[in-house]
């Protein structure tokens, strides 16, 4: 008996952990952190397999926190200690992207009891830096298309396109094969390559984030945008700042910048990258040849590097990002987090917004209640660091930089594979029942819409 238990990325775009069992042997399918509201996060404090018992191994499709984000409180509280497989660049990036999620847990507990806030005496982190890097211990990197001996079975990987690294992942198990989308990513955008089609699945399993949506046209009006912004910070001696993730819009953004200052439609401004894990990610994005769509590997064989704006300046240290507030326009300033709740960026917000030849570039979703979603709400003023700071800065948002496929792109790779059955996951409710309806008239086939905690016996 081959069954799937949903332990998480159900009905919402987090925590995504999918358990495969096959005849006593068992495998699985992400390992991701619950982020978002309190309610939801409180779900990371709960044992997945308190009843069902750990599994054998760990396939990861992507490095993003919420594919990922539980691997150390695996290993470190639940005493994991099996393989954990992911592709090559995503172990790169994780080595990274895990330790530094286990020090913002120290950090935010630290915090935490110094204020006396928490509802736990004393606070305490999920996990912390040190669990990170016994997982990482754990980890081997494997290739692209080859088939992998898992415990349930046998495991390929294949271009998902979404982020560095990312991949679908193909089970063969108790005679089904069955695909795993991770996240779906854009095809004809810089840098990656497109996504691949699942290949002869009997059931697929995709994620639904953009159900019911489409990216209004794209790069052309956000490259139109950029050239504009340019030229008022040009001539007003402003500072463009942007709030970036670090892996996939970052480098995304820095190749945009590049082709545009080389079509002569941007002069070439001093780019300062103030995130030591974008600066790190970036380096990572240049060394994964294999990942690179056709274009990339063209304009690095003529020697040029396509993510380095001619004036792109790296700041490693907290000392050099301060040094960025006494220096004038015009100039970029890239600093993470995307949506500005934290990492460096409220700190340049808080010092250009209340100027009118400043703008603010927002790139991605925008989660409700963040300082982005506020800021490109119209808010006026915005509390950063206990402070009120008037807002005069201009606020644009470009939308078209996107990481994940939209309902069409979604649709689009469903076709290639025909499946027999379809499952939705990694969606809010109206998003997953938009897509299940398109679904429904394109191919007549009747998505299947999980809970958290439900067993499907295939
Ligand atoms: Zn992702």
């Amino acid at each position: 008996m081959t069954t799937i238990t949903f332990l998480g990325g159900t009905d919402t775009v987090t925590g995504s952990r999918f358990l495969v069992n096959s005849n006593g042997n068992s495998t699985l399918i992400d390992c991701g952190m619950f982020q978002g509201p309190r309610a939801i996060r409180q779900l990371n404090w709960k044992d997945p397999f308190a009843r069902i018992g750990l599994p054998e191994s760990v396939l990861l499709t992507h490095a993003h926190i919420d594919h990922t984000g539980y691997l150390p409180r695996l290993v470190g509280t639940h005493r994991y200690r099996g393989p954990v497989l992911a592709t090559k660049a995503t172990v790169d990036l994780l080595s990274v992207m895990l330790p530094d999620s286990g020090r913002i847990q120290e950090e935010d507990a630290a915090f935490a009891n110094k204020k006396g806030y928490s509802r736990h005496q004393p606070a305490l982190p999920l996990y912390t830096e040190y669990d990170a890097i016994e997982a990482q211990k754990l980890m081997q990197g494997v290739d692209y298309h080859e088939w992998i001996d898992v415990p349930v079975g046998r495991a390929r990987f294949s271009f998902a396109g979404h982020i560095l690294g990312s991949s679908h992942i193909t089970l063969e198990t108790g005679g089904h094969r069955v695909t795993f989308s991770g996240d779906v990513g854009r095809w004809d955008i810089p840098v990656l390559r497109d996504p691949e089609p699942p290949q002869d699945a009997d059931l697929l399993l995709i994620e639904s984030t953009y159900g019911g949506r489409s990216h209004q046209d794209p790069s052309d009006d956000a490259n139109e945008m950029m050239a504009r912004v340019f030229d008022k910070i040009s001539r007003t001696d402003g500072v463009l700042v942007i709030p970036a993730f670090s892996i996939g819009r970052t480098q995304e953004i820095l190749y945009r910048i590049r082709e545009l200052e080389e079509s002569g439609r941007i002069p070439s401004l001093p780019i300062y990258l103030d995130s030591p894990m974008a600066i790190d990610a970036t380096e990572m994005y240049a060394r994964h040849h294999q990942e690179h769509d056709i274009e990339m590997k063209a304009l690095e064989q003529s020697g040029s590097n396509p993510l380095r704006p001619r004036k792109l300046q790296f700041t490693h240290t907290v000392e050099e990002s301060k040094r960025l507030n006494s220096l004038r326009g015009p100039m970029v300033i890239i600093a993470a987090s995307g949506m500005a709740t934290a990492g460096r960026v409220p700190h340049h917000l808080k010092r250009r917004l209340p100027y009118p030849e400043n703008v603010v570039a927002f790139v991605g979703y925008q989660a409700e209640g963040t300082r982005g979603r506020k800021l490109l709400d119209g808010a006026e003023r915005i509390r950063i660091h206990g402070i009120d700071v008037n807002v005069r800065a201009e606020i644009i948002r470009l939308e078209a930089y996107s990481a994940h496929a939209d309902e069409n792109e979604l649709v689009r790779w469903v076709s290639e594979a025909k499946p027999k059955q379809i499952i939705l996951i990694h969606g809010e409710d109206d998003a997953r029942a938009a897509l299940a309806g398109r679904l429904r008239t394109e191919f007549g086939i009747e998505a299947h819409l999980p809970k958290r905690g439900d067993v499907l016996e295939l």
